[in-house]
């Protein structure tokens, strides 16, 4: 969601109007310049529009005079926020400071929502109307302490906000999840799907509208409908002997495109094939849930499963965090568990943490391991929102670049921490230098 930051002197209310803004639904700690706060970032709502608020407070470094320190709020605000809201004590009037702020927002081009706080009576109002003079439009009145007209200053952050982006769809809203059965030429899919579909057999068209090709089948499975996606092209199979290859990896994108989970079915009697491979691969670039179903159970000893949790271990490194089900699409033997792998998977894929857990977690990962100093500079995460979900995706606000081994240490940790068991994650950074 866009980036709100609050920036402002110490003592003109930040603390109090984020709490304001946020229904006081988490505790924001006093506003004193120099506190180190593990917080800075909340989730907040106002008419059914989500941003994150960032209470740049938080960052005021310790030993640097209160000029430098606000400059240098101002800059990161600019820097990584697409609205800044600049909040003013109307009692004391435009400062030195104020003015200084002011000149590095105008700078920045954002746009930048005034508040003149402290302007508990009416009385008052005058104090408010003074800060036109610092150039940057309207200033808000509004008392953070009473909640006076914090409804005008959310409306007027809100207009100010850039448009939204549409919403993800995949496919009819509320209809049966969908999912892609794939994997090379003869491990088992149609027996698979065979099996799943039993008696049924409910063939339905494409939505989207092509003649004959790609045809979905409907399957109830576990008290649910699910739609698995071109299992015609699966059918088809024995009639396209030649060039296999070719069409299995087509289809193999195209029934991706039409997912939101994909089953990756495997031969377990065989060696894992750079096309096993390839494919996995091919589904977490594609952002889609995946489960990792290993089938032909029935064929393999002791030995062969050994050697299977080696190959597994070496080669499938990247989809550790995808559920694995050992099947037999011949017997059946555990193919009922495909399900609760298949939902754990979606479940995780649409998941979100909330701004304030996951500021948590990183100012708790920051100083337990600061990433490494490089030519004298040390880079810091100083907030992370979650800019998506389907599948999670993490923007990381830091104040230089972060180094590869870094950012594979926080997507683990991030892991370790939130399960998302089933899902790719993406995390990228958004640096101010
Ligand atoms: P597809 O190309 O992935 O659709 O694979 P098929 O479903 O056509 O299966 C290829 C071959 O593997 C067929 O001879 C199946 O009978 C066999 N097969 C599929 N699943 C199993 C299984 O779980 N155990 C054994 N032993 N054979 C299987």
């Amino acid at each position: 969601s866009p980036v709100v930051a609050v920036v402002g002197r110490p003592n003109v209310g930040k603390s109090t109007l984020v709490n304001r803004i946020l229904g006081r639904r988490e505790a924001v700690v006093e506003d004193v310049p120099g506190v180190t706060r593990d917080r800075v970032a909340y989730d907040a709502e106002w008419r059914g529009r989500r941003f994150t608020v960032v209470d740049t407070g938080g960052w005021l470094p310790d030993a640097v005079g209160l000029a430098a320190a606000i400059a240098e709020q101002a800059r990161l605000a600019v820097e990584l926020a697409e609205v800044v809201l600049f909040v003013v004590d109307a009692t004391v009037g435009a400062t030195d400071v104020d003015e200084a702020v002011v000149e590095i927002l105008r700078r920045s081009g954002k746009p930048i929502v005034l508040a003149a706080n402290k302007v508990d009576d009416i009385g008052a109002e005058s104090d408010a109307t003074a800060l036109w003079s610092l150039g940057i439009g309207e200033p808000m009145a509004v008392s953070a302490l009473h909640g006076r007209a914090s409804g005008d200053l959310l409306d007027a952050v809100l207009s100010a906000l850039p448009e939204p982006a549409p919403p993800e769809t995949f496919g009819e809203a509320g209809g049966p999840r969908r999912v892609a059965l794939i994997g090379r030429p003869n491990v088992g899919k149609s027996s698979l799907l065979n099996k799943l579909a039993g008696e049924q057999r409910a063939v339905v068209d494409d939505v989207a509208g092509t003649t004959r090709d790609p045809v979905d089948e409907l399957i109830d499975l576990g008290g649910k409908t699910w739609r698995f996606v071109d299992t015609a092209g699966i059918r088809r199979r024995h009639r396209e002997n030649q060039g296999a290859d070719f069409y299995a990896t087509l289809r193999t994108q195209s029934a991706l495109d039409r997912s939101e989970v994909a089953v990756v079915l495997v031969d377990a009697s065989e060696s894992l094939a750079e096309q096993d491979l390839r494919i996995v691969s091919t589904v977490i670039e594609s952002g889609r849930a995946l489960v990792l179903a290993f089938n032909k159970w029935d064929l393999l000893d002791e030995e062969r499963r050994f050697y299977l949790d080696r190959e597994i271990d070496r080669q499938l490194h990247n989809a550790r965090w995808a559920p694995r089900v050992n099947i037999s699409a011949r017997t059946g033997r555990h193919v009922e568990k495909l399900v609760p792998a298949i939902e754990t998977a979606l479940e995780n894929w649409g998941s979100r943490v909330p701004t304030a857990r996951l500021n948590t977690f990183f100012s708790e990962l920051v100083s337990a391991h600061p990433h490494p100093v490089r030519g004298g500079k040390q880079p810091r995460v100083l907030f992370a929102t979650q800019a998506g979900v389907r599948p999670p995706k993490f923007v990381l606000f830091t104040s230089g670049f972060l180094e590869p081994g870094y950012r594979r240490f926080i997507e683990r940790r991030l892991r370790e921490e939130f399960g998302f068991e089933g899902t790719p994650i993406e995390v990228s950074m958004k640096i101010r230098e």
